[in-house]
């Protein structure tokens, strides 16, 4: 039933990191009718097509709705006085690293906090990863080192108000579609707009674009370190910007001076006289963005990548002002609230790090916890290794589906067969995590979410239920305060998002006195009232005293959240994919999204207008590679790497380059059978962000 009989509920589309509004008409206890938000500053009315067949994913079919242990109906008491028991008992045998939690960028900020509270605050362990560590991790770790602070600099309006928007490992045509559409109608109303896509295939963003550069796949940061030394050849720096706000610049021109059109040309396997139009573009235009996504960050060099990119902004001073700087765009309608609230194993809450004392200290002052995480957990790959090797022995895995979307699959298969104990919290009755679950717990959807989401642009939005939970369904927040509570921490009485998240609020502005290096604080909202909170309209953060109508530009002082409050250049080094082709494994993969698909299709394959267009899976290869191989368009194709094996039909275009294959990261068992891409991937990652590396592997293909 809906939460009221008619009218319209204001809330924020499931699913990608876009995070445009929508409205919702409730009538005789249905939700009836969706459409975009006029005024949300993120889409203004528009919507895809995923956005927009939303209601055809939320009937009641395949749906948890009792709890489960063992695959038996228990009361809520037992299902979580089972966990409770469990994980007690294992922490108290085998102590707090014992245990683990994998939660998810679906999940709310209000979910996100309780789940990092109880975890690191008080079980003690800093083992709570993220599926967002697949996503973005990179782009993180890259805006930490140069900012000092996990800080976007920019917003959407800067992607209309550009002179130069260059896209690189990004399809926003296909990912982030109501961006894609801003940016395609702000060319139209400005002619010299011009956008440039860097992508090793024809995407459909790359078809549109004034120019297209297809570099060889990996080969991003030598692009970047290439431009940085034109510029710098080109007088095109802002040498005063350099001297006033930042640091380590003729270290990393060391780097990039190497970097000469040959080198870059033979390094990305690019014509030198498109490499010179895009530099010269670059040159010629006074504000510039970069904007970047999976392609960049799910890399065995992810890291780096995002570091040359945001080295070029900072050496030219575009940043910091409207339209310019290195935007990094999420995938997830809240990988963002994730990172505020510390969802990743290498961070505390409100931007606060895990191994820096003061800050262990504060958050358990303010949290009043019996114990704090003293170092970084395991992040996502490595929680899975260590499942497999019997260290970690429980973990409860919360709105995600990791047997489909983690690298190595079989690996993950053998862990979690092995593990001692699973619980598993989906809104879903059954998907292939749920297979390996002791205890099922039935969370509620995003059709009963109620709580906040972070957009890519740090614009915080109210997510909010329009129908009451279903069936004996829980919200996230409240099925771990329950476990809390049950474990015997206090702390965790909560009964209303609103109350979790004003704590949250106010932790992001508990400072030591003359305290003022941490940029994200949200303070502003710390004293919002129940009906406050459901009346609370769409904001980027920082809101505080100094901000408290929200801030949309950062940096515009060139002032940074280091020590010296100065960015810093990080010196690269470009290095190619850790796993290369071979005789045996002689194609490239690439993987990706699906224009009308999300994630794993437990929602969007419900909606019969998304799988109409495209209802299988398919292996993209360029004609000459199919030739070779004896392979008409749409026979079925044996896909091999070194881990794994799936099976897929063959879509032969022009759109990829000979020798490299594309292939949807979305189906899986559920939809078609032995089609799960993750099974091709090793559990390569970037050494420093733990991101794993999705976009390249050797592979055969063989018709069957
Ligand atoms: Fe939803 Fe993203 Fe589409 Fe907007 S662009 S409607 S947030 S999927």
């Amino acid at each position: 039933s809906s939460v009221k009989d008619q009218g319209i509920v204001q809330s924020t589309c499931a699913y990608c990191g876009v995070g445009c509004g929508v409205d919702i008409t409730l009538s005789q206890g249905k939700a009836s009718t969706l459409k975009g938000t006029p005024e949300h500053p993120a889409n203004f009315g528009r919507l895809c097509v995923k956005g927009t067949h939303l209601l055809e994913t939320i009937d009641l079919t395949d749906r948890l709705l009792v709890p489960l242990v063992n695959d038996n109906e228990v009361c809520w008491q037992d299902a979580i006085d089972t966990v409770a028991t469990k994980f007690k008992g294992i922490i108290n045998e085998h102590g707090p690293d014992a245990v683990a939690f994998y939660v998810s960028g679906q999940m709310l900020t209000e979910d996100y906090y309780v789940a990092n509270k109880l975890m690191k605050g008080f079980i003690g362990s800093g083992n709570i990863d993220t599926n967002s560590r697949l996503c973005m991790s990179s782009a993180v770790s890259a805006y930490k080192r140069a900012f000092g602070e996990d800080i976007v600099p920019c917003s959407y309006t800067d992607l209309e108000n550009t002179d130069l928007l260059v896209l690189t490992g990004s399809n926003a045509a296909w990912t982030h579609p109501v961006l894609f559409q801003r940016i395609e109608r702000a060319k139209q109303i400005n002619p010299n707009f011009k956008v440039v896509v860097v992508d090793p295939r024809v995407s459909a963003t790359a078809a549109t674009a004034d120019l297209h550069l297809p570099i060889k796949p990996g080969t991003d940061t030598a692009l970047f370190n290439g431009l940085l030394n034109y510029l710098l050849e080109h007088d095109g720096l802002d040498n005063e910007y350099i001297r006033q706000s930042t640091e380590g610049f003729t270290n990393c021109m060391s780097e990039c001076s190497a970097w000469t059109l040959d080198k870059v040309s033979n390094f990305c396997a690019i014509e030198t006289k498109i490499l010179i139009q895009f530099y010269q573009c670059f040159l010629a235009s006074d504000k510039v963005v970069t904007m970047y996504s999976m392609g960049i960050n799910q890399s065995t060099s992810g890291v780096d990548k995002c570091q040359s990119i945001i080295n070029v902004h900072l050496a030219t001073g575009k940043i910091g002002k409207e339209g310019c700087g290195p935007f990094s765009i999420t995938g997830q309608p809240n990988a963002m609230g994730g990172r505020e609230v510390g969802g990743l194993a290498n961070q505390l809450a409100a931007h606060m790090e895990i191994e820096n004392e003061q800050h262990r200290d504060l958050v358990q002052t303010f949290w009043q916890s019996p114990c704090i995480a003293e170092k970084q957990g395991a992040k996502a790959v490595d929680l899975f290794d260590q499942i497999h090797s019997g260290k970690i022995k429980a973990i409860w895995i919360m709105a995600t589906n990791p047997l489909v979307s983690l690298p190595d699959n079989a690996k993950i298969i053998q862990a979690m067969e092995q593990c001692e104990f699973v619980v598993v919290s989906d809104c879903v009755s059954s998907n292939d995590t749920l297979e390996f679950a002791d205890v099922k717990l039935p969370a509620t959807p995003w059709i009963e979410k109620n709580g906040t989401v972070t957009n890519s642009e740090r614009r915080i939005s109210r997510q909010r239920n329009s129908l009451m939970p279903a069936g004996q369904a829980k919200h996230d927040w409240e099925i771990i305060s329950l476990v809390a509570q049950a474990m015997g921490y206090k702390g965790f009485d909560y009964n209303h998002p609103q109350q979790v998240f004003t704590e949250f609020a106010s932790l992001s502005g508990y400072k030591n006195e003359g305290d003022n290096s941490r940029i994200f604080d949200i303070s502003g909202l710390s004293a919002l009232t129940e009906n406050q909170y459901d009346l609370m309209q769409p904001v980027q953060w920082p809101i505080n005293e100094k901000y408290p109508l929200g801030c949309k530009q950062l940096f515009a002082n060139g002032e940074y959240a280091t020590s010296s409050a100065k960015a810093s250049f990080i010196a690269v080094t470009p290095k190619l994919p850790e796993q290369q082709i071979n005789d045996t494994y002689p194609l490239s993969l690439n993987s990706g999204r699906y224009r009308d698909q999300w994630h794993t299709m437990t929602r969007t394959g419900k909606a019969a207008k998304l799988t109409q267009h495209l209802a299988k899976p398919f292996l993209s290869i360029n004609p000459l590679d199919a030739k070779k191989a004896n392979i008409e368009n749409g026979d079925i194709v044996t896909v091999r790497s070194k881990v794994g094996e799936i099976i897929a039909p063959a879509n032969i275009t022009d759109e990829q380059t000979s020798g490299q294959c594309f292939m949807p990261i979305h189906w899986n068992k559920k939809f078609a059978s032995n089609a799960t891409i993750s099974a091709l991937y090793q559990s390569n990652v970037d050494p420093i962000s733990g991101q794993p590396e999705a976009k390249y592997t050797g592979i055969s293909v063989e018709k069957l």
